[in-house]
């Protein structure tokens, strides 16, 4: 049993990962504001009497100084994701992505305890290769295009934890999230499976943006959360990075269309221009599939 800190952890993806950490044994405290949508994820890990559920700011240095006492290993969730909002609020994206990584970080080193940093597949920006892998090239669009600031911060934190592995020897794995879904995942950070449910459910139209042509991959959430537990169980995985995700590539209109056999096929799908969904200074990536040969070589699955 280890005393773990899952920062974000009523998140998503944080939830997912806790119950597992729980299921395993593990003592978990649990990091994480109170943004919109996240209570149902609280509430299916409340009352378990190994977990502690701090309610704060990944930004508040001495609640992070406080709970880091006696963690043996932290998984850090805690970030501004999701297109839509970093679109919306990139200052507040660099703010939250980037100092309280460090801060971790440091404290991490104190009891030189083992560090999963969640990193996105949003670093390779829109790099054109069919496939990427984790030596490929980062392609950023320009600044004055909000949407990079996310990749960007996120590329940053990984500097900084493969300096803090090289330098200090801290156990650090980083892991590159592609899209993932299932239970409990909102549409309102921007994330397209849930929205096109909701929109269906409410008896549409669909909203695929642009062509519909654009590729995404679509991992499940309990399969990406036990690829973060095994990875950080892994002594060969420190130091190193790797991409998690499903290989299969979908178009966004094959993902609605799919939706729509599913839910009603009386519903519509209605193509709407990225610059009425997300603002003038929007750019979109047209595929994004990972190689990831790296995860299956370590894990073996
Ligand atoms: N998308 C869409 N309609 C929506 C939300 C998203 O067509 O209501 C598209 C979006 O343009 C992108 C893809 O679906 O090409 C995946 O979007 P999401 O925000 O889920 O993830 P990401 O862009 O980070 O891959």
């Amino acid at each position: 049993m280890a005393r773990c800190l899952v920062t974000g952890g009523a998140g998503f993806i944080g939830s997912h990962l806790t119950a597992l950490l729980l299921e395993a044994g593990h003592e978990v405290v649990v990091l994480d504001n109170r943004a919109p949508g996240q209570a149902r994820n609280r509430a299916s890990l409340e009352g378990h009497p190994r977990l502690t559920v701090r309610i704060g700011s990944i930004t508040d240095q001495f609640l992070l100084a406080d709970l880091m006492r006696g963690v043996e290993a932290v998984y850090h969730l805690a970030a501004a994701v999701g297109v839509k909002l970093v679109a919306d609020d990139p200052a507040l994206t660099i703010e939250t992505n980037i100092y309280p990584t460090e801060w971790l970080l440091k404290l991490a080193l104190q009891t030189n305890c083992r560090f999963f940093l969640a990193s996105t597949s949003e670093v390779y920006g829109k790099n054109p290769k069919e496939c990427w892998d984790e030596s490929d090239d980062l392609f950023f669009g320009p600044t004055s295009r909000p949407r990079w600031a996310y990749g960007c911060s996120k590329a940053i934190d990984e500097f900084l934890a493969l300096a803090y592995h090289k330098k200090f020897g801290l156990p650090v794995v980083i892991g590159r999230f592609f899209n993932v879904v299932g239970p409990r995942q909102v549409g309102h950070y921007g994330m397209v499976v849930p929205r096109f449910v909701e929109q269906a459910l409410r008896g549409g139209p669909i909203q695929v943006y642009d062509d519909g042509q654009q590729v995404r991959c679509f991992g499940h959430v309990a399969e990406v959360a036990r690829c973060v537990q095994q990875l950080v169980d892994t002594p060969t995985a420190a130091g190193e990075i790797f991409n998690i995700g499903s290989d299969t590539p979908v178009t966004i209109r094959q993902l609605a269309e799919e939706v729509v056999a599913r839910v009603d096929p009386q519903v519509e799908i209605a193509y709407v221009p990225y610059q009425q969904a997300y603002g003038a200074d929007f750019e979109d990536v047209r595929r994004r599939v990972p190689d990831v040969g790296k995860l299956k070589r370590t894990l073996g699955w």
